[in-house]
């Protein structure tokens, strides 16, 4: 078996999910100066949705992305990482028996999940 590097997953990875951490704590921010202030008005309550959902839909995207890696060479749909449990930080890899390559996507449990 061969190990590999495969930088691209993890950076669409932070690409596609910048956004939404950018809304995440935008509205935790605004949230917080509201409540700081004892201003709980309309915006108050508009930023904790806003946060609520960017943060779910957040989770929502890591849990789908996670099972979407394809094999770079091959382009198989590889549903599930390679992940060593006990391990703190475990890296999240993903092995395609096709090519029998393991490609290291340079993310851990830690970053991820
Ligand atoms: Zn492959």
């Amino acid at each position: 078996m061969e190990k590999r590097k495969c930088s691209e997953f993890s950076k669409k990875y932070f690409f596609k999910n910048m956004p939404l951490i950018i809304v995440a704590a935008v509205s935790f921010i605004v949230g917080f100066i509201r409540w700081w202030n004892q201003q709980t008005d309309m915006f108050f309550y508009i930023s904790i949705i806003v946060f609520i959902i960017s943060t779910a839909s957040g989770l929502i995207f890591n849990k789908i992305y996670m099972t979407n890696f394809r094999c770079p060479v091959c382009k198989k749909q590889i549903p599930k990482p390679v992940i060593e449990y006990g391990t703190e930080n475990a890296p999240i890899n993903y092995y395609c028996d096709k090519c029998d390559i393991e490609w290291e996507t340079g993310m851990s449990q830690g970053t991820a999940c």
